[in-house]
């Protein structure tokens, strides 16, 4: 069997030795993203869940944005979950005041609502149906947002309670909660296969 793809978990902050974790179950080859010369190589990126106001001032820190931008615009596929999904949002509503604006990648057509099932003491664990899979997956919300608007390239994946928690555009993967706190790895498996080198025929 032939090497999996490389994939890239940014690893600033929050929730990312699960990612590493479920990815490595895969076959995938993982590399911990901090620094821009990290992307080389990677077919993929996933941005994972923690707190998106300190991931965003990271970004800055370690000059990660363009570089992120870049990527993407050279084909490597991203994957957001939580804060990861809010920094990819194009317009991010629910900053903490004293920030007025988040900075965000912007590259996803939507706008996400920060905290939009309340604080968290309202984290939860449910069952969410994804479309592309054909069993509900066990999901859970941590302080989680919701897209609110959708662009018109944006395909609306799932809803809870009548809010938008997944979405694709393009090559770019959304989602609310956190797939990677559960022993599920079929979100993870969708995102490794896409990655996978064409079997020659
Ligand atoms: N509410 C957090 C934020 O805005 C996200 C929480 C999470 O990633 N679990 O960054």
């Amino acid at each position: 069997m032939s090497a999996g793809p490389r994939i890239g978990v940014l690893a600033l902050q929050g929730a990312y030795r699960e990612h590493r974790q479920r990815l490595e179950a895969l076959g995938a080859q993982v590399t911990e993203v901090r620094l821009p010369g990290d992307l080389a190589g990677l077919r993929g990126l996933i941005l994972p869940g923690g707190e998106s106001t300190t991931m965003a001032r990271l970004m800055t820190e370690y000059r990660l944005w363009g570089p992120v931008r870049d990527f993407h615009a050279a084909g490597g596929h991203l994957w957001g979950t939580c804060a990861g999904a809010i920094l990819l949002a194009r317009e991010v509503q629910g900053a903490p005041p004293q920030f007025g604006h988040q900075d965000s990648l912007a590259l996803l057509d939507v706008t996400v609502q920060r905290n939009a099932f309340g604080r968290q003491i309202d984290s939860f664990t449910t069952e969410v149906r994804v479309s592309g899979l054909d069993a509900p997956l066990p999901a859970v919300f941590i302080r989680a947002p919701a897209f609110a608007r959708t662009g018109e390239g944006v395909e609306r994946l799932c809803s809870y309670e009548g809010q938008t928690v997944a979405v694709r555009q393009g090559t770019i993967l959304a989602t609310a909660f956190h797939p990677e706190l559960t022993g599920d790895l079929r979100l993870h498996e969708l995102f490794v296969n896409e990655l996978r080198e064409p079997v020659a025929s």
